[in-house]
Formats: structure tokens, C-alpha cells, sequence
């Protein structure tokens, strides 16, 4: 796994997807830059995102809201007295932890024991293995899972009931038990504010202190009134928004995953009020099959239902991906009552409030949101993608399988040879497909190792331009992920890339 993870980050690097922020200088600490592949696979899975919560939804609009908002926002979403994390502190070996992932990390370990357990069983047994069966009854599974459920579920109430120093003793015992972090030294437990401060003025006096939205959801939140009168929206309906947001977290790890500047893209679900648990169930679903659409794998993704609820949710789940670290949370889908919009009625006066002609009377909606992490998004299916495969003839290829409508260049386009005008037919070729897709063209080396230059970088097709082309104006078409090659009349390429990155 630590190999997988790894070779997933220099391989980023290598194919210009994401660098270190300001590497030159050492880099900044969970800041990270995407590169010319990056970019366009983030604008890719952005589009992607875009097409299907708002153009496929009649009812759910767009909103680019500013990163800087009037403080009184967070004061009213709770992001000022509420918005922690707990911090703990090993002595001896002077590293930080957040203390509620740590104690995650603890349970993963006891639940990675299970998997091993079902892996072993799956290979002895074959096609006659009853998972569900083994799971409930082979004892040591059963002991795992429920340590490992008790541990999260404890981890819970002290959360909830603000115990720290219970979170603390939690850290003790379980170090004990399945050693992390291989020291015993903790400080307490301390609740650390994760809002970036920043100034808005220029004189120190006048100066107004603001902070850089840790999420973009307030932005649609403080928006309610406008888009809902300007656009004569009728509840339910939704409002979507994909931006920055920042988050001073107390660790730094696991690369894009967790960064202090990242993007998320959210969708506000407005609803009436005691419809919420419904429409929860909806956008699960929803959210579900859009991941489905992807092909990321079904077995890399499981829900976590929330035991422990934000400040302002009344149902929670998560969508949890299989990173190269292990099931991590990837999309939030959040019942968050009425939370917001009553919070910001209270502290601006202005009422944000629909009257609902069914019922003949105004209220405050609820609200259901999914949130997801771009990064993360971008992350699962980066390293999904990436793989080592042996061929038949016993030599091995790096293989990026993007699904095709999110690869950043959708096709490469080569002459055989440098000469005997191939490269002018290339290139005409090249031109008029730039019009409909990201296409490079590539004229150096042999043209297998331009084929695993592709392959590494992810482009699901290579198209070859040789002698022959000059008389059949045919081409040849190879696909990335069987490697198969076919031979078309060059009018039909475009249409041939249309078909497979049709959305
Ligand atoms: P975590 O528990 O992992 O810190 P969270 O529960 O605080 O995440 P939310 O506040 O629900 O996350 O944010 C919604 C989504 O934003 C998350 O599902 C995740 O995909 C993304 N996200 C949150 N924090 C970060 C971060 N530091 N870097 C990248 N993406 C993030």
C-alpha cells in the first residue's frame, strides 16, 4: 500500500499532474499546484460534476459566490465558536495529531485485521465462500469489527459530550493495544480553531479581521433570497457552487487529500421542512450512481453513516473511497435542517424565507447538501487509474485507465516517421480535431514508446499516420486500455472519439 501511494505521487508529478506548491523553495506544507495534465483532468471531473447537478436538473442553478465574506457569516454558521478540531500532542516523539483521525486510524487497523481475515477465507474456499456468512459468524471478524465499531462509537460521545480528556484516554488505551504512532507520551486534548484569519484594510486600526471560507456552502446560504426571487425557483430546488475553500489543518498528510487550500463542489438542497429525510435518501441515491457512472470500481467505495453530527446536521453519511491509505471519506451528504438559513435570519434581520402556495405559508427550508472534495475526487480517480500491468510478453506497462471522458488529452496523434510528409498530414489531422477535444502530437521515438508515454499519461487514444494514409486516407486508431489497433478512414476519427467520451 505505502509502494501504491508512492508511486501514485511521483507518477503525478512525472506526468505534470499535481506538484508541490512552491517546490523550488522546499514546497508549503499541504499545498499543492496541478500541472498541465492536472488542470485538465480537475476542469474535467468540475465539468463533469456541473453537467449533472445543475444542466441534468431542471431545478438546481449555479453560483459563484466571492471566497471573502462579511464576517458576521461564520459567527452565524457556528464556524467561529464551533468550526475545531481536537489537537493532541506526542512528548516524546513531538508530532501532531488530529486526535479524532488518529483514533480512526486505530479502528482502520483493527478493521484491516478483519480484511485479512476475509481475504484468507475468500482464497481457501473460492467460488464456495459465503462472505456475508463468514462475516457474521468466524469469531476473531466478529471480535474485530465490534472492537473497532465500539472504538468509533465511544470516539463519538466523548466528541459530542466535549470530553477531551476521554479522547485522550481513548489514544492511551488503544496505543496499547495496536500501537500508531510507537510512543506513549500524549499532552491533553486541545479544541483548535480552523479558520485562515486574514485582514480587510489597509491602515492596522481600520483594519476589519476576516476569514477565508473553510466551506463554500455559506455562500449559498447568505444567496438564498436572491437566486430563489431571481429565478422564481419553487422548493424543492438547489443551488450549486464549486470553489476554494481553507482549512488550517493541524496535520499535513496524505498528500492531496487532506490540503490547507482545496476546492469543493457543493449542492444546496432546499426543501420543505419535515420532507428533509426523504430527499436525504434521494440525493444518496443520486450521488450514489454518479459515482457508479465513473466505473471507479464498486468495491472501492462504502458508506459510513455519521454517528457523531456536525452542529448542524440531523442525518449524515458519508461516502468513503478507497484511497491508497485505506476507506477515507470522499463526499459528505448532509441533512442540515434549518439550521443555516435561521442563523443568518437571526443575525441580519432579513427574513430568507419561501412561501410555499401548496401550504399557503412561509417558512424556513430545510436543507440537504452534498459535498464533496475535488481533490479528492480528483484523487480516487487518479490513483484508481494508475496501474502496472504485465503483458503477454512478459514486459510490464504503466497504464493511467482514466475513464475516457475525464482524460485530460483525449487523443495523440503521431506520424510514423519524421519525413516523407507524414508530419503535414499529422498535423492537419491534429488541427481539426483541436477544435472538439484536448489532442496532442507527438513525432519523437519509436512509436511504441510513444504508445507507453500515452498509455503512462493516460490518453485513451493514439491515432498513426503512415505511408499508406497518403493513398487509403486511413489511419491507425490505438486504444489505450486493450491496446488494440484498428484501421479507419481518417473522416471517422472524430466520431469515433465522440462515441467514447460522450457523456
Ligand atoms: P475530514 O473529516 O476528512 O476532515 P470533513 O468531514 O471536515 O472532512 P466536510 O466539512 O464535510 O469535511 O467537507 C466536505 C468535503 O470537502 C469532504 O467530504 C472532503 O471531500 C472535502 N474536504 C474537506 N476538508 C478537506 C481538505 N482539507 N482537503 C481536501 N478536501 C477536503
Amino acid at each position: 500500500e505505502q509502494d501504491k501511494f508512492k508511486h501514485v505521487i511521483s507518477h503525478a508529478k512525472e506526468y505534470g499532474y499535481i506538484f508541490s506548491s512552491s517546490e523550488i523553495y522546499d514546497g508549503l506544507s499541504a499545498v499543492y499546484d496541478y500541472g498541465q495534465n492536472g488542470v485538465e483532468l480537475k476542469n474535467n471531473i468540475k465539468a463533469y460534476w456541473w453537467k449533472s447537478m445543475v444542466h441534468l436538473h431542471e431545478e438546481i442553478v449555479g453560483l459563484d459566490a466571492a471566497i471573502l465574506m462579511h464576517p458576521n457569516t461564520w459567527k452565524a454558521s457556528g464556524h467561529v465558536d464551533a468550526f475545531n478540531d481536537p489537537m493532541i500532542d506526542n512528548k516524546d516523539s513531538k508530532k501532531r495529531y488530529r486526535a479524532d483521525v488518529l483514533v480512526e486510524d486505530y479502528a482502520e487497523k483493527i478493521e484491516q485485521k478483519a480484511q485479512k481475515e476475509i481475504a484468507k477465507a475468500k482464497k481457501r474456499f473460492g467460488d464456495a465462500f459465503d462472505e456475508a456468512e463468514f462475516v457474521s459468524t468466524h469469531p476473531r471478524v466478529v471480535k474485530y469489527r465490534s472492537q473497532s465499531k465500539e472504538i468509533l462509537t465511544r470516539l463519538a460521545t466523548s466528541l459530542t459530550n466535549e470530553d477531551l480528556d476521554d479522547v485522550k484516554a481513548l489514544i492511551e488505551e488503544l496505543e496499547i493495544a495496536c500501537p500508531v504512532s510507537g510512543s506513549r507520551d500524549w499532552t491533553k486534548v486541545r479544541q483548535f480553531n480552523l479558520m485562515f484569519g486574514t485582514k480587510l484594510g489597509a491602515s492596522a486600526e481600520s483594519a476589519t479581521d476576516l476569514y477565508l471560507r473553510p466551506e463554500t456552502a455559506q455562500g449559498i446560504f447568505v444567496n438564498f433570497a436572491n437566486v430563489q426571487k431571481s429565478g422564481r425557483l419553487k422548493i424543492p430546488f438547489g443551488i450549486a457552487q464549486i470553489g476554494k475553500a481553507f482549512r488550517n489543518e493541524i496535520v499535513a498528510r496524505q498528500f492531496i487529500f487532506r490540503q490547507r487550500e482545496f476546492e469543493q463542489m457543493e449542492m444546496q438542497y432546499f426543501v420543505r421542512p419535515g420532507e428533509e429525510l426523504k430527499w436525504f435518501e434521494h440525493w444518496k441515491v443520486l450521488r450514489t450512481k454518479w459515482h457508479q457512472s465513473l466505473n471507479l470500481g464498486e468495491e472501492n467505495y462504502r458508506f459510513h453513516d455519521h454517528e457523531k453530527m456536525a452542529h448542524y446536521a440531523n442525518a449524515a453519511t458519508d461516502i468513503e473511497f478507497n484511497f491508497p491509505f485505506g476507506f477515507k471519506e470522499l463526499e459528505g451528504i448532509h441533512s442540515r435542517t434549518d439550521f443555516d438559513l435561521k442563523a443568518h435570519e437571526n443575525l441580519s434581520g432579513k427574513k430568507l424565507q419561501f412561501f410555499d402556495p401548496e401550504l399557503g405559508e412561509n417558512y424556513v427550508p430545510y436543507v440537504i447538501e452534498t459535498s464533496i472534495g475535488l481533490d479528492r475526487m480528483f484523487l480516487a480517480v487518479f490513483s484508481s487509474a494508475l496501474q502496472e500491468e504485465t503483458l503477454k510478453d512478459g514486459s510490464s506497462r504503466t497504464v493511467l485507465k482514466l475513464p475516457s471522458i475525464l482524460a485530460p488529452v483525449k487523443a495523440a496523434v503521431f506520424p510514423l516517421l519524421k519525413k516523407d510528409g507524414l508530419p503535414e498530414i499529422a498535423k492537419e489531422l491534429l488541427k481539426e480535431l483541436q477544435w472538439d477535444f484536448n489532442v496532442v502530437y507527438d513525432e519523437k521515438d519509436a512509436v511504441g514508446r510513444r504508445y507507453r508515454r500515452q498509455d503512462a499519461a493516460g490518453t485513451p487514444f493514439c491515432i498513426t499516420v503512415d505511408h499508406d494514409t497518403k493513398e487509403d486516407h486511413c489511419v491507425t486508431i490505438r486504444h489505450r486500455d486493450t491496446m488494440e489497433q484498428q484501421r479507419v478512414p481518417m473522416s471517422e476519427v472524430k466520431a469515433i472519439i465522440q462515441k467514447e467520451i460522450n457523456f
